[in-house]
C-alpha cells in the first residue's frame, strides 16, 4: 500500500513557472507544509491549526499573495481550486497529481495570454485569430456564404483583438465572430454559411 498523497500547484509570480509538489496526507495532517518554487522566490504556505488549513498563495496572475482558510477535508480529499481575488480566476490547485497538472497547464496558458495582452500584442491569440480568418475565407468563397438578412451580399470586415466583426455595407448590421479560444474556432467551423442580423 502506497501512502496517500496530495498534490499542490500554483504559478510562481516571480519566475512565471508552474510549481507542483506532492505531500503525504500524514505530513499534512500533522503540521501543514510549505511548497516552494525551484527559483526560491515564492512559497505556498499551508498551516494547520488542528481543524482548518490556512493557506498563503503566491498568485501568478495578479502578483499578490492570497490568504484562504479551508476546512481539512477540502485540502485532504477530492480536488479543489482557490480563486485569485483580483482576476477571479483559479490560481492554486489541490488534488491528485493528474488533475493538478492539467489545471496548471491551463493556468499557464491563461497567464501567458494575459501577459501578451498587457504587452499590447495585436491579437489575444495569434494562432486562433489566423485559423478564424482562414475559416472565414472558406465560408466567404461558398456561394452565398456570407450574406445579410437585409438581402445584401456586400460586407466589410473589422479585425479586433479577440474578435472579427462582419458589417453589412448596405444596412450596417454587425455580426461579431469571437476569436479567442479553441471553442470559438469549433463554433465557427460548424457554420457552412453566415447571415448578418440585418432587417430582412
Ligand atoms: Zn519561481
Ligand atoms: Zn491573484
Ligand atoms: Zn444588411
Amino acid at each position: 500500500m502506497g501512502e496517500e498523497m496530495r498534490t499542490f500547484g500554483y504559478l510562481c509570480p516571480k519566475c512565471g513557472k508552474t510549481v507542483m509538489k506532492t505531500r503525504s496526507v500524514f505530513a499534512l495532517a500533522a503540521s501543514g507544509t510549505e511548497v516552494e518554487c525551484d527559483c526560491g522566490e515564492s512559497v505556498l504556505r499551508i498551516a494547520f491549526d488542528g481543524e482548518r488549513y490556512h493557506l498563503q498563495v503566491p498568485c501568478g496572475l495578479c502578483g499578490e499573495t492570497h490568504e484562504a482558510v479551508c476546512p481539512a477535508e477540502r485540502v485532504l480529499e477530492g480536488a479543489t481550486a482557490l480563486t485569485c481575488a483580483g482576476t477571479k480566476q483559479f490560481c492554486c490547485f489541490i488534488g491528485s497529481e493528474g488533475v493538478v497538472e492539467k489545471q496548471l497547464r491551463e493556468l499557464a496558458i491563461l497567464a501567458e495570454k494575459e501577459q501578451r495582452q498587457e504587452e499590447g500584442e495585436a491579437f489575444l491569440d495569434n494562432v486562433i485569430m489566423y485559423e478564424i480568418l482562414s475559416e472565414l475565407r472558406d465560408i466567404a468563397v461558398r456561394p452565398g456564404g456570407i450574406t445579410c438578412s437585409c438581402g445584401s451580399g456586400r460586407y466589410g470586415m473589422e479585425i479586433r483583438r479577440s474578435a472579427v466583426d462582419l458589417i453589412c455595407r448596405d444596412c450596417g448590421a454587425k455580426l461579431r465572430i469571437p476569436a479567442a479560444t479553441d471553442q470559438d474556432l469549433d463554433d465557427l467551423c460548424c457554420h457552412m454559411k453566415l447571415v448578418l442580423p440585418g432587417k430582412g
